[in-house]
């Protein structure tokens, strides 16, 4: 088995970059108990059988066993939370456990959740909560199931310890795998030591591990800025077709790898509704789901000034010069994201009049409040609607496809491929995690982590994950729950 520990960050960073790795280590659990374990993501990173879901590998999970050969480390961060900035954050409540070449040759990097206070903690815990872990687990693998760039979840165990938050709550452990856990942040946190040599290594570094082929550039780091806002504007604009509302878009929480992460107060929309937030802790909505992708740009703009010295040598001509590529975001984004939209609606050659169709479409489910996801689904049925707005819509709608050379039968199963079935809908969701809390029991949360893994199935045995929540099932807020 080609399972391997590649190298840790502290040995890559090497000492210039020290500051932003900390030896840490996991804080035991005193009942370690299994919620779940993705077998089919161990079978793809080669986990040895020893680290499945055996003894061992609970004990690992747990945080209580570690093999020697890991050296747990966390790494420091700084963000602009809610737009405003804090220069020192960092894994306050993760740890790293490795790096670890994958069978297909890839390097992932395995990190602890909720596993004991770390040098970042501040006055945190170091703790998650089992509510929340179990609701990262069920929306980070639906989002992977639709094809959308995320962390992963490997593992969660309960910890048979409270964790005291508003109320106690019992504790967990996330196992999360992501192809790395760099962020605007480490950016914008490397930026702060004012040491442009430094600055230029973790670009390389990033460079090397998520955008080698930004090396061969005239401007290789012009390149990698230019690599990671296009990463961003297509992965903002795939939350943004399928109804995700991230909840807290801080620097922090965005990848530079461009993969979604750190799922806290995060939902689907139901209805269509631009303004929707469901995070508590998100008061102006800042973050509601209209929002996404001004705030990507803006997110972006940070790191163009996190990385400034690396531009050009001018200090005017690298202000230019990042202004310039960050511009690039919103024609990019739109790009991204009609393709998508056309696509959900049968169109594969997409126009510039379509964007005109597919806004169309929105505006009439936001006026009459229809379920996002169902309605796109729907269409597909070959049904017409009996109100007359909608019904218009399908006809300008169906004059369209008639262009298009594929017919209908094919045009509809391949939207059925485009628009899911399932997704991790709130109620059902909280529905979970309600069950997990009051009666140790999972069977919501396996059934519905079964549907989320073929979301383009209608789940006929399974029907009730399709159905949006009524009006006594709605969830309004998700919490953090940090
Ligand atoms: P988040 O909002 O979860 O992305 O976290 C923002 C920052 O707070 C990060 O630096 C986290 O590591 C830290 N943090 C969140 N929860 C805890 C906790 N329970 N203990 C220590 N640090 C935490
Ligand atoms: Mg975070």
């Amino acid at each position: 088995m080609s399972f391997q520990i590649q190298y840790s960050y502290a040995e890559q960073f090497a000492e210039a970059i020290q500051p932003i790795v900390a030896s840490a280590q996991p804080s035991p659990a005193s009942d370690p108990q299994w919620l779940a374990f993705n077998q089919q993501l161990a079978t793809e990173l080669g986990i040895p059988a020893c680290w499945q879901m055996t003894t061992q590998g609970l004990q690992l999970y747990a945080g209580n066993q570690l093999p020697d050969c890991l050296k747990p480390t966390a790494l420091g961060y700084a963000g602009h939370q809610f737009g405003h900035f804090v220069p020192r954050l960092g894994d306050g409540r993760a740890l790293l456990l490795a790096e670890l070449a994958t069978p297909a040759g890839t390097i992932i990097d395995v990190q602890l959740k909720g596993s004991g206070p770390t040098p970042f903690s501040r006055s945190g815990d170091g703790r998650a909560p089992l509510g929340p872990v179990l609701r990262e687990f069920l929306v980070s693998e639906a989002m992977h199931s639709m094809g959308i760039a995320t962390t992963r979840a490997l593992a969660a165990v309960s910890t048979g310890d409270w964790v005291y938050r508003e109320q106690a709550l019992p504790g967990a452990v996330l196992t999360r795998v992501a192809s790395s856990h760099l962020r605007v942040g480490t950016a914008q946190y490397i930026a702060s030591f004012n040491d442009d040599a430094l600055t230029q290594q973790f670009a390389d570094y990033v460079l090397a591990r998520h955008y080698p082929e930004c090396a061969n550039s005239a401007h290789p780091y012009q390149a990698l800025y230019s690599a990671v806002i296009e990463r961003q504007a297509a992965l903002i604009a795939q939350w943004m077709s399928v109804g995700f509302i991230h909840g807290v878009m801080n620097t922090d929480n965005m990848t530079l790898s461009g993969e979604t992460i750190d799922y806290g107060p995060c939902a689907f929309m139901e209805h269509y509704d631009p303004n929707a937030v469901f995070s508590a802790i998100d008061r102006a909505g800042r973050y509601a789901y209209k929002n996404q992708p001004a705030i990507a740009l803006w997110n972006l703009a940070r790191l163009g000034e996190a990385w400034l010295p690396l531009m050009a040598s001018d200090s005017q001509q690298a202000v230019r010069c990042a202004t310039e590529l960050v511009q690039q975001f919103p024609r990019c984004y739109e790009q991204h994201y009609y393709a998508l939209m056309g696509a959900k609606i049968g169109i594969t050659d997409i126009q510039p009049d379509d964007r005109d169709l597919i806004d169309q479409l929105l505006q009439i489910m936001a006026e009459q409040q229809l379920d996002y996801t169902n309605t796109l689904r729907w269409l597909a049925n070959g049904e017409l609607a009996t109100e007359t707005t909608l019904r218009a819509w399908q006809q300008r709608w169906l004059q369209r496809l008639s262009h298009q050379p594929l017919p209908l039968t094919a045009v509809y199963a391949a939207m059925n491929q485009r628009n899911p079935a399932v997704i991790p809908r709130n109620h059902w969701v909280q529905a979970a995690i309600s069950q997990t809390l009051e009666s140790g029991e999972l069977t919501v949360f396996n059934d519905l982590m079964t549907v989320l893994r073929t979301p383009y199935a209608m789940p006929t045995t399974a029907p009730q994950y399709t159905q949006p929540a009524t009006a006594e099932q709605r969830v309004s807020k998700t919490f953090c729950g940090t």
